[in-house]
């Protein structure tokens, strides 16, 4: 873990339903096996095992509030916002202050159950919050996801967000083919969304440069199968087609909103 200056925090950003994204940090502790932010970041560091600090975040986010207009920013849209390093470096919790101090509406993701602490502050603002949850079983999160809070742990932040009245959403994904992604994982997960009134947002693994060779090694051990099918352009395909038929149609049955990550249709 190292500490950095960093120069601007607010970025334009494409992504739906934001206006602009803000990182605090670089790199993630949290390892999960699939992500795709080192290739998006044109990082060579070992992913997982390393964080930049953006030390100065707040002092640089106060200034740039200052002259822009007041939409939607994501918080944590290329790195989790409330991995391990934010316990005590708060640098989050200064940001999201500052944002809604500014009346700009903020929009949250997280694998980690810190986001409580933030409660109150988040409660009080435009905010809504949204948890990732790949699947409810302990054992294949841990491996998938090693520093991720447990899924039940993160199936609570949605229940305590929502239950004040914040909107919630889950994401589901990245499904792993033969994994997570059978009927009575996907009713699981689609049960959490149903029960705190979250939208939610599936969408497929995204096998940009650098993921297998990070899932391979556990994926041989966890699940062979999953790693054939992810290896065949058809058989990924076609599982693709059966998981969304799958998740539209178990939230049709539980009364759940959903709909597919931005680009994963
Ligand atoms: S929490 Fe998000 S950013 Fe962090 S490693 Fe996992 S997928 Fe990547």
């Amino acid at each position: 873990m190292r500490e950095v200056r960093s120069r601007s925090l607010l970025c334009r950003t494409s992504l739906p339903g934001l206006h602009y994204s803000l990182n605090p940090y670089r790199g993630c502790l949290h390892g999960c096996l699939y992500c795709y932010s080192p290739s998006f970041l044109r990082e060579t560091r070992p992913w997982g095992r390393f964080v930049d600090v953006k030390i100065n975040a707040p002092e640089v986010l106060k200034e740039e509030v200052r002259k822009k207009p007041r939409k939607t920013v994501g918080v944590g849209t290329v790195t989790d916002p409330y991995q391990p390093p934010e316990a005590r470096f708060g640098l989050t919790r200064e940001c999201i202050r500052i944002l809604l101090e500014e009346g700009f509406p903020v929009c949250v993701q997280t694998k980690s159950d810190l986001i409580l602490r933030d409660l109150e502050l988040l409660s009080g603002g435009n905010s809504e919050v949204g948890v990732t949850i790949t699947t409810l079983d302990e054992g294949i999160a841990r491996a998938l996801e090693p520093g991720a809070s447990t899924p039940r742990r993160r199936a609570r932040v949605l229940e305590e967000f929502s239950s004040r009245g914040i909107s919630t959403w889950l994401f589901l994904g990245p499904l792993l083919p033969s994994l997570t992604d059978s009927e009575e994982k996907i009713r699981e997960v689609v049960e959490v969304a149903a029960s705190t009134r979250s939208l939610l947002i599936y969408d497929r693994l995204n096998l940009k440069r650098g993921v297998m060779g990070r899932l391979r090694e556990t994926l041989e051990e966890l699940s062979p199968e999953t790693l054939g099918i992810l290896l065949s352009p058809s058989l990924r395909s076609r599982a693709w087609k059966e998981e969304r038929e799958r998740i539209e149609r178990v939230c049709r049955e539980k009364g759940v909103r959903c709909e597919p990550a931005f680009g994963s249709s």
